[in-house]
């Protein structure tokens, strides 16, 4: 039987969880899934001074919004530092590295005489073949790991193709700090064969990491996983992402009325795709992913292309599933906790029936909100100048006529009843239906577009319809 596939995600905790982030994760998760396989999660929290607990819950939070679930606990790297140290010291027993003790000014020394000569810095090997018997005294050795210095590493790569790294390029690298913590290179690949990693899926700026890493793989004896670099996210303009192209974190996005659905089919259509498929669920997305349908170039971020999807997932989704999602997303949104103060059970009946028509006019959730505002307003309802200026003149006479056609509908208010009250009323005065809609829209809704007038007075119910109407005539 085949192995089973473990993927991970490793992000560092110095931030939110950012939407390059998310869109590896993604991956990992989604390989995962498409071969029943496992994704692991691993906090790389070896640097202290960078790494925080709030970046962390931050990371955590993100990944659980987006539903990308991990299996079992996080790994804490730093927790691991005795272990990457027992290999870093195995690793000197075997003749594969060495303490390295040379000095701050011996190595700023190889440094410029390398940068006078034009050629890349690298540590020379001094204490490669020493002996060590000749350490100075109260020193702290590094330890370093001894690198081939001829040929070539090879780094099989399921995305970028077969990468050369000629190894005059890759010096001997410090693993082990001399005061014991280990470097990120060298924890990465500890952490990663101890966790059974089989594949490494991450962003494209770690591809030398790659070469490096292989080398301690090699010398420890270890399986290489297969590798995956995928390309980096870059604004709409091409250039590296910056916050003002959308490099923010997935709170962020959730703050601006983004589904977790579409945002994933976003985050998965950019660097990757099938087809021509554009709209996908996540089902979709787990039956079709492959690495190798991972594209080479990088992928360029838009945000209008994610609101028009964003607007395609909303409608296609079911009433009470959207509804769901909008209401624990409100405290989220821009004015959500005033939405959701009023939100008692008349008012959530009201917004489930009101959904199928709300959905089809937004294209985020806050303009969902938005939309569903006439519904949570107060009365008298404040008039936007649109709705105003539908309400001057004769559309007063018109919503007068209205209001008496209405509250002759004592039994059955419902969309239909409504409906045929205006239109009996309307054809009688002859007006046009629009005429007597569109202040009768503004005075129930303050706004001058809403869903479907018929529907929006099914929805508020015939007391609260009428005594809005009535607030624009007296
Ligand atoms: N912690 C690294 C980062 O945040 C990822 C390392 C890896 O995936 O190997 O970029």
């Amino acid at each position: 039987m085949a192995m089973s596939v473990v993927t991970r995600f490793a992000p560092s905790p110095t931030g939110y969880l950012h939407i390059g982030g998310a869109r590896t994760a993604l991956f990992n998760w989604l390989y995962a899934r498409h071969t029943g396989g496992t994704m692991l999660l691993r906090i790389e929290d070896t640097d202290r001074e960078r790494s925080t607990d709030a970046a962390t819950a931050a990371i955590l939070e993100g990944l659980t919004w987006l539903g990308l679930t991990w299996e079992g606990e996080p790994t804490s790297q730093f927790e691991r530092a005795p272990r990457h140290r027992e290999v870093a010291e195995e690793l000197v027993r075997m003749g594969k590295a060495y303490y390295c003790y040379a000095s701050q000014d011996e190595l700023t020394e190889m440094r410029e005489k390398a940068r006078a000569e034009g050629r890349p810095p690298r540590y020379d090997g001094r204490w490669r073949d020493r002996d060590p018997a000749e350490a100075p005294a109260g020193v702290k050795p590094v330890i370093r790991i001894k690198s081939p210095t001829e040929g070539e590493t090879l780094v099989r790569d399921r995305v970028q193709g077969d990468v050369r790294f000629p190894n005059k390029d890759l010096d001997d690298f410090i693993i082990l700090r001399s005061d014991g913590v280990p470097t990120y290179m060298h924890a990465v690949v500890v952490d990663d064969h101890d966790m059974g990693v089989t594949h490494i899926i991450r962003g494209d700026d770690h591809l030398t990491n790659a070469a490096r890493q292989t080398i301690i793989y090699v010398a420890m004896g270890w399986d290489v996983p297969v590798m995956a670099h995928i390309p980096l996210i870059h604004g709409a303009d091409g250039a590296k992402l910056s916050k003002r192209h959308g490099a923010l974190g997935v709170d962020a996005y959730r703050a601006m009325g983004y589904l977790p659905e579409a945002l994933l089919n976003y985050l998965a259509r950019l660097g990757w795709s099938h087809g021509d498929d554009e709209v996908m669920s996540i089902e979709d997305m787990i039956r079709w992913f492959e690495i190798e349908d991972v594209n080479k170039g990088a992928a360029r971020f838009d945000f209008a292309k994610l609101e028009a999807l964003n607007g395609v997932h909303m409608r296609q989704m079911d009433d009470r599933k959207l509804f769901d999602i909008f209401v624990a997303t409100l405290p989220y949104l821009p004015g959500g906790d005033a939405i959701l103060a009023r939100l008692d059970d008349k008012r959530k009946a009201q917004l489930l029936a009101a959904m199928p028509g709300l959905k089809e006019r937004a294209k985020t959730l806050i303009e969902l909100a938005d939309g569903a505002g006439f519904l949570f307003a107060k009365r008298p309802l404040p008039l936007d100048e649109k709705a105003a200026a539908l309400l001057a003149g004769p559309a007063k006479d018109v919503l007068k006529g209205a209001h008496a056609a209405l509250a002759g509908v004592n039994e059955d208010w419902n969309a239909t009843s409504a409906e045929a009250a205006i239109r009996e009323f309307a054809g009688r005065e002859n007006v046009k239906l629009g005429a007597v809609a569109q202040p009768l829209r503004a005075a129930l809704t303050g706004k001058s577009t809403s869903p479907g007038v018929f529907d929006v007075l099914a929805v508020l119910g015939r007391d609260e319809s009428l005594a809005r109407i009535s607030d624009q005539i007296d």
